[in-house]
Formats: structure tokens, C-alpha cells, sequence
């Protein structure tokens, strides 16, 4: 369905962090959001924690044990079989951009592996339980809508009777602790839990289309497919949860509870609470260091996990070591939804007015829509002005396709 701006934020057009990230956050840009409306990746580092994770077995076997015994519950050489093969059927024929040094692909590909080792097997020390792998989501908040993924809800050891939530993240550079506090992933998966509706992954049936080898996602009396097995799956769950928000949108209530419109049936989750613990796992942290080294050590979760009262401008690592904490807290509790429905209602606001700013920058350089955005703005103004130029490029040789891309103001 193609985007339709008005609708955005609505039952039909969810809102997910990563438009509010887009919209208004570090990097952000509007119209480049417009752009990419409908351009998503996947990662086999999220793809191979979600099989480990999603094996009541395994699950079981690293939650009970992980690395507390001399044999390690999950070896590398597994994971890396693992991550290797979600790299390969996710990637396919496609190319991937690492923005690294070309011939650095190796060296990324250990890091990833290193991450997802280390995650797994240090996961013993933050979650008791595990709920739901990768679930997609659908809440109602200020009268918008929100959808997406949340990387792991779970019971965590300091608190087995409540929920926790976690994003895994692979990027290199952490946030300042402010933006974590105030960051889109955090207010969206938080209003999620507290009062919104879970689907777990497994209720999409994967098959393959014959003729092209494309992954097909149905659920309900949806079918997707789509080149990426991954997205899928996530584009079936999306309109899955858009049905759940039109029904719960028909039956005129907006409270996570009792839903007799449930048409996806009892496996459909409404937690009903706010979590009580929210962490953005910075899994660059678990790459070990190459060598020994100094740094300042001056992060809240930095000065627990050294066990510093206060910050330190030199504190010595050695080679082998893990570069931090990884677990990063985010401050944020239910009185906080009010400032998030406020940010909400501003950038959906500009989103339904049409009105997508260029925030011009050094992120250009690095924008896959520079070429068509840095020279937007040569169009014609009036019908007339559009039919004088398109018999003008009629008339040049080669330019017939130029004048049937001609658009007006
Ligand atoms: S080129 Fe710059 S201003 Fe244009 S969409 Fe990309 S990031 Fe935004």
C-alpha cells in the first residue's frame, strides 16, 4: 500500500520508533524519511539471538547454565555456523553495504559473531525468563496508533514477577545517556507493554514461492512475499496488528484487557503493565579488545560496571577484555507518556501536513537520496509552464524519457 501521510499514525498506518527516530532525533531528516518510507534491512545478528532464543531447549540450557560452567553452554563455532547461514539467506544475491573498508567484510562479520556469543552466553545474568522473541506489537496512545518489534520481552532476575524489555543494538557509537532516557524505542515499546496487544513471530506460516525462491508470510488471511525471509514475516505481522487496531478501533475501546475482538485468537498478549526494567544492549561492547589500552571511564552504567564512585580520565584495559557493560539502563517510567504522546502528536502533526524539512548536513553525503533531494525544486510551477517544457524535451533528441518524468509543484 503506498504511504499516505494523512492516515499517518492511524490503525491503517502505524507509527514505529524508527519514523520518530527519522523524524526528530540525531541524524534525522524528514525528507529523507518520505524517501525511505518503504526501505527496511535485515540483520543476521538479530536473526541468529531470535533462533537461539526461540529453541525451548537451547533457551533453556543457556538460561540455566550460560557461561558458568568450565564446557560453555553455546560454543562460538555454533553460533557462528548459525549467523553465517541467517547471513547468507537473508543477504542472498543482494550486496551489503557495511560502510567499512571494502575488503573489511571478515572483520565485521567476527564482530557481529563475537556479539552474539557473548550476548547469549552472558544472558543468564539479566533474564530468568524468556516471553516472547521478537513479537510484533500494536498500541494505542493520544488517540495514534503505534506498531513494531521489540527485540526481547522477558522476566528479568532482579524481578521474576514483572516484564522487562530489551533492544539489541550493533552500532558502534553508544548514546548519551539523555538520549537514551528520551529515545523513541524506549517510549514506543514501553507504551507497548503497558497497554498494548503482542503477536509472537511463530503465528506467521513461512513457505517458499516455487518460482522465485522468495520467502511467503501468511497470517490470517494475509500472504506476503518478499525476497527477505525476515521482511516477510514483518510485513504479514504489520497488517495483522493493523486488523487488531481497526477492530479495537470498531468496538470503540482503547484499554489492553478482555478483547472479544481478538480475531488472531488467545495467542494474541496484552502484558498490561509497564516494565520494570528497559536496557539498550550495546552489543559493540561485548568485542573484546585487541589490545591493551586506557580510557576515561565517565558513563553511569560504565562507573557501576568498573565499580568507580566517580569518573576516571584513565582507566587501563587489557587485550581479551570486554569493552563495557553492554546492558545499558534507560531511565524511564509511565509518567513519563505524556512528554512521549506530546513528541507524538507534534511529528505526526507535520507528517499529515505533508511536510517533510531537509535537514541539510554532513548526512548527505552518505544519503542514498542526495542525487534527487540536493537538486529537488526545478519542477514546473503551473500546468502551463509543465506543457511548454515537456514539447521542449520532446523535441531533443534522446530527453522523451526526461519529459515523461516531468512532475509540477
Ligand atoms: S540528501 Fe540530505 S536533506 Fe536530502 S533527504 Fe538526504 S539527508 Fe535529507
Amino acid at each position: 500500500m503506498p504511504f499516505q501521510p494523512r492516515k499517518f499514525g492511524s490503525a491503517v498506518s502505524l507509527f514505529h520508533k524508527s519514523d520518530g527516530k527519522q523524524l526528530s532525533g540525531e541524524y534525522s531528516c524528514p525528507k529523507r524519511f518520505w524517501y525511505e518510507r518503504t526501505a527496511a534491512t535485515g540483520t543476521a545478528a538479530h536473526e541468529t539471538i531470535a533462533r537461539a532464543l526461540s529453541n525451548p531447549e537451547f533457551r533453556e540450557r543457556l538460561l540455566r547454565y550460560g557461561d558458568r560452567v568450565n564446557e560453555p553452554a553455546l560454543p562460538r563455532s555454533v553460533v557462528k555456523a548459525v549467523f553465517l547461514e541467517e547471513y547468507d539467506r537473508e543477504v542472498g544475491r543482494r550486496r551489503v553495504e557495511w560502510y567499512k573498508d571494502a575488503d573489511a567484510d571478515g572483520d565485521v562479520l567476527d564482530e557481529r559473531i563475537d556479539m552474539v556469543h557473548a550476548l547469549l552466553t552472558q544472558l543468564h545474568k539479566h533474564v530468568a525468563e524468556v516471553v516472547l522473541v521478537e513479537p510484533a506489537f500494536v498500541a494505542p496512545l493520544g488517540g495514534y496508533w503505534l506498531g513494531g518489534h521489540i527485540d526481547l520481552l522477558y522476566r528479568p532476575r532482579s524481578a521474576p514477577r514483572r516484564l522487562a524489555i530489551t533492544d539489541w543494538k550493533t552500532g558502534a557509537a553508544k548514546p548519551h545517556e539523555i538520549e537514551l532516557d528520551h529515545s523513541w524505542e524506549a517510549g514506543v515499546y514501553s507504551a507497548a507493554v503497558a497497554q498494548g496487544w503482542f503477536l509472537p513471530r511463530d503465528m506467521v506460516t513461512i513457505g517458499t514461492e516455487a518460482a522465485t525462491g522468495h520467502a511467503v508470510a501468511s497470517i490470517g488471511e494475509h500472504t506476503v512475499v518478499n525476497a527477505s525471509r525476515m521482511l516477510a514475516e514483518r510485513e504479514a505481522l504489520e497488517l495483522a496488528c493493523m486488523d487488531i487496531a481497526q477492530d479495537v478501533e470498531a468496538a470503540g475501546v482503547h484499554d489492553a484487557g478482555d478483547a472479544p475482538w481478538r480475531r488472531y485468537g488467545e495467542r494474541v498478549y496484552a502484558p498490561g503493565e509497564f516494565p520494570t526494567a528497559i536496557h539498550y544492549v550495546h552489543l559493540a561492547d561485548y568485542v573484546p579488545y585487541r589490545k591493551a589500552g586506557t580510557k576515561a571511564v565517565k558513563r553511569r552504567e560504565d562507573l557501576d560496571y568498573y565499580g568507580y564512585a566517580q569518573p576516571v580520565a584513565k582507566h587501563k584495559y587489557t587485550a581479551g577484555q570486554q569493552r563495557g557493560p553492554a546492558w545499558l539502563p534507560v531511565a524511564m517510567t509511565e509518567h513519563d507518556l505524556p512528554r512521549l504522546t506530546s513528541r507524538l502528536r507534534a511529528i505526526i502533526g507535520m507528517v499529515r501536513m505533508g511536510r517533510f524539512i531537509e535537514q541539510i548536513g554532513e548526512q548527505c553525503s552518505r544519503c542514498a537520496f542526495r542525487t534527487v533531494c540536493l537538486t529537488s525544486g526545478y519542477v514546473a510551477t503551473s500546468g502551463a509552464e509543465h506543457d511548454a517544457l515537456e514539447r521542449t524535451l520532446r523535441a531533443i533528441p534522446g530527453a522523451a524519457d526526461d519529459a515523461a518524468d516531468l512532475g509540477t509543484d
